[in-house]
């Protein structure tokens, strides 16, 4: 049977609609206005698209925008002034700084500058170590997109083997951290893993975040197993036109979609609820600010 297609673009403008109605009550109910800063260092043509889409976005719920655009030469002194201004403005409820930062700036140092209750992105080193020990913390975007998709195919996650492919700090860890919340069994591979194939073959779930082109062949999936792919890799698409190219993830999406229960495509899978995340969090730093009740499913 053909694999269930997880639709994240659809299921990120549910997330953005519940998310505007909050806004909406917040400023009717108790005249509060949620507020996101984004912060971006330098000119990197894609983190300049990401910006630019997260405003928008943000706009679009309902919510205060504010960017702040710095030379590439900005010293880290600089930065982290800025940080503290926007720590302290009572109208911004999340701060994001959009990551990498030019080489002379300590990406540490800026991130845990940030006060954690408006740390959007969960990036800080308390909301690290809150959510590893199942604390009430602000969840990273992408994992945490992922886990609101496989609650709402599977339900309950409760005893379902999971493995995620990857180890890094924005993705792979938190990632295996929600699952075991959930009461997955948790396996997290890396490039040194031995016999990768046979531990994802045991998976009930797959969450690949490597960075490599279609890594995962179907062969690797266990028949009716739910697959996550974070992968966002661009590839040159001649077929296309001249210099053309094309998306994909890291995993093989046709022979993996022909074995798995349900699995989530690239473009329009995990990419989508990212931004989506981005603006929930934001709601429910605004709301945790004022001890006001969060939007229910938003959160891990
Ligand atoms: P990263 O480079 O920081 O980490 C990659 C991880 O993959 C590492 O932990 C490494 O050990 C592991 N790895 C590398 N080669 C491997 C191999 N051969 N076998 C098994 N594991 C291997 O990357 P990241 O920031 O976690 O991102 C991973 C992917 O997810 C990238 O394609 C990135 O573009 C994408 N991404 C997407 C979103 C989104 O919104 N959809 C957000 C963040 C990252």
């Amino acid at each position: 049977m053909a694999a269930t297609i997880i639709d994240g673009k659809e299921f990120a403008g549910r997330v953005r609609a519940q998310v505007a109605r909050h806004v909406d009550r917040l400023k009717s109910d108790h005249d509060i206005t949620p507020g996101l800063a984004v912060v971006l260092v330098g000119t990197d043509p894609a983190s300049d698209v990401y910006v630019r889409s997260k405003g928008k976005m943000t706009r679009e719920v309902g919510m205060k925008s504010v960017e702040h655009r710095l030379d590439a030469a900005t010293s880290e002194a600089e930065l982290l002034n800025l940080i503290e201004t926007l720590n302290a403005a009572h109208d911004i409820h999340g701060i994001l700084v959009q990551l990498p930062l030019p080489r002379h700036i300590n990406e540490d140092l800026v991130i845990n500058a940030i006060d954690p209750a408006k740390d959007v992105d969960g990036f800080h080193i308390s909301n690290v170590g809150m959510l590893s020990t199942g604390q009430k913390a602000m969840v990273p975007c992408t994992p945490l997109g992922c886990l609101m998709m496989l609650r709402d195919h599977h339900g309950s996650l409760s005893g379902m083997n999971a493995v995620v492919i990857g180890r890094s700090n924005i993705v792979g860890k938190p990632m295996a951290q929600l699952l075991l919340g959930d009461s997955c069994t948790v396996t997290i591979a890396h490039s040194r893993t031995k016999d990768l194939a046979d531990v994802v073959r045991r998976a009930d779930i797959v969450i690949a975040a490597v960075g490599r082109p279609e890594m995962v062949p179907g062969d690797w999936i266990k028949p009716g197993a739910t697959v996550i792919d974070v992968g966002i890799n661009r590839l040159d698409a001649p077929e296309r036109g001249a210099g053309k190219t094309r998306l994909v993830g890291d995993v093989d999406y046709e022979s993996c979609a022909a074995v798995a229960g349900a699995i989530t495509p690239v473009p329009g899978g995990v990419g989508p609820m990212t931004i989506a995340c981005l603006l929930a969090n934001t709601v429910t730093a605004c709301c945790r600010a004022n001890g006001l009740s969060e939007p229910e499913g938003l959160t891990a």
